[in-house]
């Protein structure tokens, strides 16, 4: 019997998608089966060791043992400002236009709660990160979501959205480059957002988790390089995917100076900052030459590379992504996304992720994440060929 009930915001959660897969892959991994694993986000590559090095002295100086500053260190803030000058051109003042924040996810999830009223509405692309629409959720608002699809490029159709959902909207999230379908928008794109959000008061909400993850020399945009951007949105960013340093917790948001401040006080009552010494290997990485950044860049291409022209070489139709570690690939005719990752893993030790779980649009999809090395891509492209 259980004697304690959880709040109604635990059971407005939507169902757990990948839990068929995770006792799937459990079973396999039971048999015995060598698995490869391109299912989760996360890279395999460590952190560079000058950021490592960085973090080991800052600890040892007990000064950054005590509390944090609640929006962050100033030379982190200003270690920012400096970043977005030299690889956006997008000037920012470090006291009121940056937060830092304990990985990008953690500001992600509270902003709903410093501008969100129950009942309140969110516009929110589909398929997408789930925490867009969770931290919706635990606010109290809902989610109208808007699907991205193939046709448009996977961006949203602003014009699609009407009137009355528009004149409802108090936010608007949007995600480029893309997780999950490793879309990048065209600058055009930024700036219709921006006319978007200005024309109906909607805040802006970039996440720019992956702009420092492409190939072939592209270098994806800031939204707030859109004359104007500052004043609609705000853009989060992190060093997770840029400087292989998930496990750290280290992130950023940047832009519209009430936008800022608002989740700084929700932040202020909630948790006390990310750990000083961590700030300060984080202002090594913005500040470093951004070499390691190319060398993994260059590593991810290479493997982007293999799996794409060995899936193209095995009759699948899959394109490869400008930016972001991710292949979205189509199932093929007859698979739903769901059949196709249980097949992939029963009968090739093969970790996917189905496009469902990251909402409704993204049926007849899987994500393939380059996070294993190319002798493994190698081996997983063997075991598809013997699957054909
Ligand atoms: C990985 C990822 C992040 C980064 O999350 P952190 O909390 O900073 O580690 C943010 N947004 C998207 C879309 C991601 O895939």
């Amino acid at each position: 019997m259980t004697r304690f009930t959880p709040a109604d915001r635990l059971k407005q959660l939507p169902p757990y998608l990948f839990k068929e897969i995770d006792r799937l892959k459990d079973e396999v991994k039971a048999r015995g089966v060598d698995i490869i694993d391109l299912g989760v986000g996360d890279p395999d590559l460590p952190t560079p060791r000058f950021i490592i090095q960085r973090l080991q002295e800052a600890a040892l100086d007990p000064s950054t043992h005590r509390y944090p500053s609640y929006s962050g260190m100033n030379d982190f803030r200003e270690a920012v400002v400096r970043w977005y000058q030299r690889r956006f051109g997008v000037t920012l003042d470090p006291e009121r236009e940056v937060v830092t924040l304990i990985g990008s996810k953690e500001g992600i999830a509270h902003l709903p709660l410093a501008f969100n009223n129950p009942g309140d509405l969110n516009l929110v692309t589909s398929p997408a990160y789930p925490v867009y629409h969770i931290g919706t959720l635990f606010a109290g608002a809902h989610s109208h979501f808007l699907p991205l699809l193939r046709e448009n490029h996977f961006l949203p159709d602003l014009s699609q959205v009407s009137g009355e959902v528009a004149r409802h909207a108090k936010m608007l999230f949007f995600n480029y480059p893309n997780n999950p379908t490793g879309a990048v928008a065209d600058f055009g794109f930024f700036i219709q957002a921006a006319e978007f959000c200005r024309e109906h008061n909607i805040i802006a909400v970039h996440d720019a988790a992956y702009t420092e993850m492409a190939y072939d020399g592209f270098k994806p945009r800031s939204f707030l390089e859109v004359p104007g951007a500052k004043e609609v949105g705000i853009e989060f960013h992190s060093l997770s995917k840029s400087y292989n340093m998930t496990g750290w917790r280290l992130g950023f948001a940047v832009g519209q100076a009430d936008v800022i401040a608002g989740l700084g006080k929700i932040k202020s009552n909630i948790d006390s900052g990310a750990f000083n010494a961590i700030q300060y290997a984080g202002i090594a990485a913005l500040d470093s030459d951004q070499s390691s950044i190319r060398e993994n860049c260059r590593i991810l291409q290479e493997r982007r590379d293999i799996l794409i022209s060995g899936l193209r070489k095995l009759g699948y139709a899959a394109v490869p992504p400008k930016a972001t570690f991710y292949v979205w690939l189509p199932t093929p005719t007859g698979f739903t996304s769901a059949q196709f990752t249980g097949l992939l893993l029963e009968q090739a030790g093969i970790v996917t992720t189905p496009g469902n779980g990251f909402g409704a649009p993204g049926e007849g999809y899987i994500r393939l994440a380059l996070t294993v090395d190319k002798s493994r891509l190698e081996e997983a492209l063997d075991r598809l060929a013997r699957l054909s």
